[in-house]
């Protein structure tokens, strides 16, 4: 690759078209697909560093991170040494291993509302896992999230929500028990005034917030000044908890992830993605009052065959330790980088562009308006995003097939692979 209209994908088109016979779509994910930008998708081989190669032999500088985890790079070797050692000695035992407890405090001396986390297998379980415990908690069953979100695919979450269901224009999934449903109540990201609303009318049923600190899944859009004290004071107010979606924000904006970087201490947390480095995990953790009403302490049940699996945690902790506060000045530096070239192209072509950031999740927006929740988003110019991701693929830049995603920056993204980056866009923008 490296031209537009140059990249071979014959092996990519085979591979899809087999995969579809087995697999619903193709994939096991939907985004993966590619159907909202009309493109076969591409099948990865590997990935070394900031690259990542398919198996018709293109290679790609990427910024989808396996959708964020992979912010070491793909492969990193310390991370790839302790995946190895650890499998060496076994993959699983269903009993609690040392691992575990050293990952749970790595989490709970850098994130300040954490005292103690429980360990599962993807970001879904972990705020599926997190609203029965708020439920349970304050006994009560409705809970708020906001439009444009996406918190992974559980039935009370799965309301009005971001990323993949935003990118394929889906309503809110059929499966889904009215009942359910029901429970949810959605406003407008960044929208105090129509959170006091619902909280007027249903303050003492609600017995959470679920927020993502930054919006990750509309785009990038990060919270207005004021807005996340507002949920805090709110939800104290009225006796809900504040659950802070960090699955994305999560050790990939800030050491001590967005509530350290803003400054406000949710009840609960969710992770995902960062603190896997690369591997299925996700968690939940708060304060020891709440987090010990959970089996075995309290009655609240959630369980996992494989939670705290021994090579998730190896690469996660050792994800984790890679993660100095330098190697986020190190984030912010390429990201910052990244966005002033975005910038200048955009305007050399006058192409109207508004471009989101926080630390190394970076979104150009197709529209000039200000972007600060879904509606905002939407202004986006999705032909024109459609042309643009075929282009930037074919000049070797792999970034996520959808306008409701951001780029992620990695500590491996060198100087000149943020400036190769900034020069496709100027060639992709020029074929507009
Ligand atoms: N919450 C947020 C904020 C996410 O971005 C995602 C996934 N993109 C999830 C939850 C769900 O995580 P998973 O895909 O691991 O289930």
């Amino acid at each position: 690759n490296g031209r537009i209209g140059a990249r071979n994908d014959a092996r990519s088109r085979e591979a899809f078209a087999r995969a579809k016979e087995v697999l619903p779509g193709g994939v096991n994910s939907p985004v993966r697909a590619f159907k909202s930008v009309g493109l076969n998708p591409v099948y990865m081989e590997s990935g070394e560093g900031s690259r990542i190669y398919d198996i018709d032999g293109n290679g790609y500088i990427d910024y989808v991170a396996s959708w964020g985890p992979l912010i070491m790079g793909h492969a990193h070797p310390e991370v790839v040494d302790a995946i190895k050692r650890t499998a060496e000695k076994g993959t699983s035992f269903g009993a609690p291993t040392e691992l575990e407890t050293l990952m749970a405090e790595e989490v709970a001396s850098r994130v300040k509302s954490v005292d103690i986390v429980r360990m599962v297998n993807s970001g879904t379980e972990a705020t599926m896992s997190a609203l029965r415990l708020a439920r349970g908690y304050t006994k009560r069953n409705k809970i708020l999230k906001f439009e444009g979100s996406y918190h992974g695919h559980a039935d009370s979450l799965l309301i009005k929500a971001g990323s993949g269901v935003a990118t394929l224009g889906l309503p809110d999934s059929p499966g889904v028990p009215e009942h359910v449903a029901a429970q949810t109540i959605a406003v407008p990201y960044n929208d105090l005034e129509s959170v006091k609303l619902a909280f007027e009318r249903f303050g003492e049923e609600i017995a959470c917030v679920i927020v993502e600190p930054v919006a990750g899944n509309m785009g990038v859009v990060p919270p207005l000044p004021g807005f996340l004290q507002g949920l805090r004071d709110i939800t104290r107010q009225y006796g809900s908890l504040l659950v802070f979606d960090e699955v994305m924000t999560g050790f990939r904006v800030a050491y001590g992830c967005a509530q350290g970087l803003y400054g406000i201490e949710p009840d609960l947390t969710c992770f995902g993605k960062v603190i896997g480095g690369g591997l299925p995990v996700g968690a939940y953790g708060g304060k020891r009052e709440i987090m010990e009403m959970i089996a075995p302490v309290g009655p609240i049940y959630q369980a996992g065959t494989l939670s705290g699996n021994p090579l998730a945690m190896a690469a996660g902790y050792t994800t984790l330790k890679l993660l100095t506060k330098e190697t986020y000045e190190l984030l912010e530096r390429q990201a910052a980088r990244l966005q002033l070239g975005f910038e200048a192209n955009a305007r050399k072509h006058g192409v109207p562009v508004t471009i989101n950031r926080v630390g190394s999740m970076v979104c150009p927006f197709f529209t000039e308006k200000f972007v600060i929740n879904f509606e905002t988003a939407r202004t986006s110019d999705l032909e024109r995003f459609k042309t643009y991701f075929s282009h930037m693929l074919d000049l070797g830049i792999n970034i996520a097939p959808s306008q409701f995603e951001g780029m992620f920056v990695s500590a491996v993204h060198t100087n000149e692979d943020i400036d190769a980056t900034i020069a496709a866009h100027d060639e992709a923008l020029s074929r507009l």
